[in-house]
């Protein structure tokens, strides 16, 4: 993987506009951002616009605005927004469908046009000048371009902490995901052509991307504060999606639990042994409340065993019944007609 950025937000410098520049597209997933939408729209427009004045996009080049079942009129600002602007299209679906569904929605929009599209939160953290480093890696080979996130102090203590411990824990279990990535990345029309071949429901784009290989890069970028609204990740919110990676990637978890067993059994059976011989001996062991204990610890970390367990099995059960992830229910805005170019 190759670093491109050292310094935040460095834009790189560059000539011409160049006759094969990349159509662009941007894919911002919205769930009730009403209050954040209009700064982000006019943030994101004028990037477009600097890149485009650049020469290191097409004209033809696209902001992607995905509405996530919002109920608080984030469609209207969108369909509004499209009216008013040729450069925006909007995608709204038919029910709140997770942001990784969302994202994944808008994607595939994005791939029967673009011929790179980078994917942004709404909420203005993340810095849409590093997407002139991305297009510039992009432009060099790369076909994946993770944003990575220079520092944390956007963030308090604890997520700081549990975010890292989180990171520690997916490299633990052989899990391969990118340091301090979230989801501000760029991935090429042929990334985005294979990706359209993973139907799983249970859907961690942070796992899938490295794991589909290609020439990638990072870009390192300052993540800010959200500038209005509040994050619809809650503690529990959190920790489901968490889980969702561990278990879209990995089984390691049960093996860990599988050979635990084991050397439980194993300590068990010795444990039967010495019993035998103390009792023969005549030293019977008086104490109940160690007996107790014992029977709690395990009985505790049986339950767990059963519980890690069944959320896999969860999981393949709603993986077996193939239901589509989302549905798009209204678009608006025009597309630009597809561009063929060479593989
Ligand atoms: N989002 C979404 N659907 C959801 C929840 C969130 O499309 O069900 C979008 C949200 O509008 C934002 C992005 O996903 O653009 C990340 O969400 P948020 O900023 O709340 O997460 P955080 O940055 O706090 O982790
Ligand atoms: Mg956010």
């Amino acid at each position: 993987m190759e670093d491109v950025t050292s310094q935040d937000g460095e834009r790189p410098q560059r000539g011409s506009a160049s006759p094969s520049a990349p159509v662009l597209a941007i894919v911002v997933p919205c769930y009730n951002e009403a209050p954040v939408l209009p700064r982000t729209l006019s943030l994101l427009l004028d990037e477009l616009e600097l890149l485009r004045n650049e020469g290191s996009i097409d004209a033809c080049s696209r902001l992607l605005l995905v509405d996530d079942g919002s109920t608080d009129g984030t469609w209207r600002l969108i369909a509004d927004a499209a009216a008013r602007d040729g450069r925006i299209m909007g995608v709204s679906l038919s029910r709140n469908s997770g942001f990784q569904n969302a994202l994944m929605a808008g994607l595939m929009e994005a791939r029967a046009f673009c011929d790179a599209c980078i994917s942004i939160d709404a909420d203005g953290q993340d810095d849409e000048r590093a997407m002139g480093a991305m297009v510039e890696a992009f432009s060099r080979g790369a076909q994946v371009v993770y944003g990575v996130r220079s520092s944390r102090q956007a963030d308090g203590v604890l997520k700081r902490v549990t975010a890292q411990g989180f990171y520690r824990f997916m490299a633990a279990m052989g899990a391969k995901t990118v340091y301090n990535h979230a989801d501000y990345r760029l991935l090429s029309r042929r990334v985005l052509d294979e990706l359209s071949g993973f139907g799983e429901a249970n859907l961690y784009l942070r796992g899938l991307i490295p794991l589909l290989g290609f020439p990638s890069a990072t870009v390192s970028y300052e993540r800010r504060r959200r500038m209005a609204g509040e994050s619809h990740y809650s503690w529990p919110a959190m920790a489901a999606l968490a889980l969702d990676g561990i278990t879209s990637l990995t089984v390691k978890p049960i093996h860990l639990i599988a050979m635990g067993g084991a050397a439980l059994s194993l300590l068990s059976f010795v444990g039967v042994i010495w019993a035998v011989v103390v009792s023969i001996s005549g030293h019977a062991v008086p104490g109940w409340a160690s007996l107790v204990c014992i029977i709690c610890l395990i009985g505790g970390l049986q339950l767990f065993a059963l519980g890690l367990i069944g959320e896999y099995v969860g999981r393949i059960y709603l993986e077996v019944k193939k239901r589509p992830r989302y549905i798009v229910e209204r678009r608006v805005g025009r597309a630009p007609s597809r561009r063929v170019t060479p593989d």
